[in-house]
């Protein structure tokens, strides 16, 4: 890419390559300073986890959490993970830092558990590359022994990409995760390049319906097709579908009647704060309760 542009300025003439040039070190030079804040941080620990519920269309009980990482910058404020995780991925600092998620995510779970919170599991993102920096299943595995966290508590986050980068391995690496005795699921299901028969192959548990189809699920019959084949082929293999990003109650009724499983959302809740989440519990109704629609 860089050296497209440099191609291309250099055929532009001079002027404009010196211009391109200044461009690209600036941009090098922001990704360099961002790099060293990220370690920074990393030392410091200055990253929070945020929850998000996750709930059962059919009647709203509380299925679990997704955890989501922010970065708590003295000078910036929460800074969301779209903005450093790229960054963390191509440096190499998302080994530390998912080592950290996943660490605090199992904690968290086993203090919520210890004061008696109904809340079945915890999701973990995991990045495609922390799959080529360390030993993911013996790093899961100390989580959890740390932490005393049963690992039919942890579900783990990946996505499409991993299943098609990781080529031979995958299957069987997904399967030494599987013996922990953790959950898997496919993140982002439906917008990456994915073989439909790779998920005989891989040891599933759950797919996610990507929010880009939730979001248009109304209006848009290509997308609720989408949502609807997943859903319908996620069944067939004895999987269960979650979709992301349901914001309103039409969006709900309609995957409702698309009978899948479970939905998070900002309907039901934006990702909280560890110390808001019993709060939300507390006020959310309960399966005997009133419905959520
Ligand atoms: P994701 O795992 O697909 O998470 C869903 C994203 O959608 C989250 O953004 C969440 O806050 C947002 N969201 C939830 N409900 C709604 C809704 O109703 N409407 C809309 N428009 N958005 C909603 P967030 O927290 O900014 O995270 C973005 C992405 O960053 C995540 O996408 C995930 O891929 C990545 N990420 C987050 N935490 C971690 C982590 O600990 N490790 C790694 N490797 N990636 C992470
Ligand atoms: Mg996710
Ligand atoms: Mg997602
Ligand atoms: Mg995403």
């Amino acid at each position: 890419n860089a050296d497209s542009a440099m191609y291309r300025a250099k055929e532009l003439g001079r002027n404009t390559f010196h211009f391109y040039t200044e461009e690209l070190t600036r941009a090098a030079g922001r990704r360099l300073a961002m790099e060293t804040r990220l370690r920074r941080a990393i030392e410091h620990r200055e990253f929070v986890l945020y929850f998000q519920p996750q709930v059962s269309v059919a009647d709203g009980r509380t299925i679990g959490v997704e955890a989501l990482v922010r970065w708590n910058d003295k000078e910036k404020g929460l800074v969301g993970p779209d903005e450093f995780i790229p960054v963390a991925e191509e440096s190499g600092l998302i080994a530390p830092l998912g080592l950290w998620v996943l660490k605090e995510a199992c904690r968290q779970l086993q203090v919520w558990r210890h004061r008696g919170l109904a809340l079945p599991q915890v999701a973990v993102n995991f990045s495609s590359q922390q799959f080529l920096l360390q030993d993911v299943t013996a790093r899961v595995s100390e989580a959890l022994e740390l932490s005393g966290l049963p690992p039919e508590f942890l579900e783990l986050e990946i996505t499409e990409s991993l299943l098609m980068r990781q080529g031979d391995s995958a299957p069987a690496m997904l399967r030494s995760l599987k013996d922990l005795g953790v959950r898997l699921v496919i993140d982002d299901f439906g917008i990456g390049y994915s073989s439909l028969a790779y998920l005989r192959e891989f040891p599933i548990d759950r797919l996610k319906i990507d929010q880009s189809f939730v979001r248009d699920i109304e209006t848009d019959h290509s997308a609720r097709e989408i949502a609807s084949t997943v859903v319908a082929m996620g069944h067939n293999l004895s999987l269960e579908v979650l979709a992301e990003g349901v914001e309103n109650v039409r969006q709900l009724e309609i995957l409702k009647m698309l009978e899948c499983d479970a939905y998070q959302g900002f309907f039901a809740s934006a990702p909280l704060p560890a110390e808001d989440l019993p709060g939300w519990l507390a006020a959310w109704p309960s399966p005997s309760g009133r419905s959520n629609t």
